[in-house]
């Protein structure tokens, strides 16, 4: 399983590597939830003084502080999604622009957590054509359309009307979220509003998600693309050991055409929980490579 990342690379989404940034305490307080985490510096009237650097996976930063802890761009400036504190960067010299921040709570999302507990690739990044399932109410999604800028797509599915109505709700102000209320199990119902992606991401927290994600593979993701699947053992299999459930699950993505890439504990910000990745119909390396 190999390691990927790049160092501090091109930012399509537009952030520059580093900055000094100003908080702007806009959550009410809210450290959104466990470990939420942000720039608790103190100062003149919330005002504090941070460092943004880009993080080595593209589209993601780090806000250096007394905590560190990893934002990303928002792609709707001045608006919090479940309360998490934003970060206002001071213009670069000869630049009125500002650039705004969200920090991201790796307890309250499982990409955040893979990222925090050091995924060695990462294919979702700046431009990407992203397919999620499992949306929810969009917090990982809005970071997910933070991560892939103006020049990328989510796609995310959801089928509860109730999350739905969150989720459409927050793509009013995102031009590259495209909220879909439907079952990932039909991909036929909305196959015309997808085009080919890079990458699918997945987190139903269905007992039957890897069928789910090479289903929709097999309508929507292009050779070599990736898969980045979010496994909690206990909706797949409460009576087995996690890691046992965890291989089982990475033994039906290889049978339908998925090579593992990666898999990773969530610990300690999910419980049993992992997170996989792996190329779907990659290419067959020649034998004289
Ligand atoms: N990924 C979300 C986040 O980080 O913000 C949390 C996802 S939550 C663990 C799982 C979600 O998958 C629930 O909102 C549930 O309604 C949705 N879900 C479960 N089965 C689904 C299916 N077959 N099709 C679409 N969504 C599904």
């Amino acid at each position: 399983m190999g390691k990927g990342g790049k160092g501090k690379g091109k930012d399509k989404g537009g952030g520059k590597g580093k900055g000094k940034v100003k908080g702007k305490g806009k959550d009410g307080g809210k450290k959104g939830g466990k470990g939420g985490k942000g720039g608790k510096g103190k100062g003149k009237k919330g005002a504090f003084k941070v460092v943004i650097e880009a993080h080595r996976h593209e589209g993601v930063f780090i806000s250096k502080g007394k905590d560190d802890s990893l934002v990303t761009r928002n792609m709707a400036p001045g608006e919090s999604v479940y309360g998490e504190k934003r970060l206002v960067a001071e213009p670069e010299e000869g630049s009125e622009e500002k650039i705004e921040y969200r920090v991201w709570n790796p307890f309250r999302s499982k990409l955040g957590a893979g990222i925090v507990g050091g995924i060695g690739a990462m294919p979702i990044k700046p431009g990407s054509k992203v397919l999620y399932l499992g949306g929810a109410s969009g917090t990982t999604v809005s970071h997910v359309s933070d991560m892939i800028g103006p020049e990328g797509v989510v796609y995310a599915v959801e089928f509860s009307h109730r999350s739905g109505r969150d989720l459409t709700n927050m793509a009013k102000r995102r031009p590259n979220v495209v909220p879909i209320v439907e079952d990932a199990r039909q991909p036929q119902r909305y196959r015309m509003l997808i085009g080919m992606v890079d990458v699918i991401f997945s987190d139903v927290a269905q007992p039957d998600q890897a069928r789910i994600v090479t289903l929709n593979a097999s309508f929507f993701l292009k050779n070599g693309g990736w898969v980045v699947i979010s496994i909690k053992a206990n909706c797949v299999d409460s009576t087995a050991a996690p890691e046992a459930v965890f291989a089982m699950e990475v033994d039906k993505l290889r049978k339908d055409g998925c090579k593992p890439k990666e898999q990773l504990t969530l610990e300690p910000y999910h419980r049993d929980h992992a997170l996989v990745t792996g190329i779907y119909r990659a290419a067959k390396k020649k034998k004289d490579d």
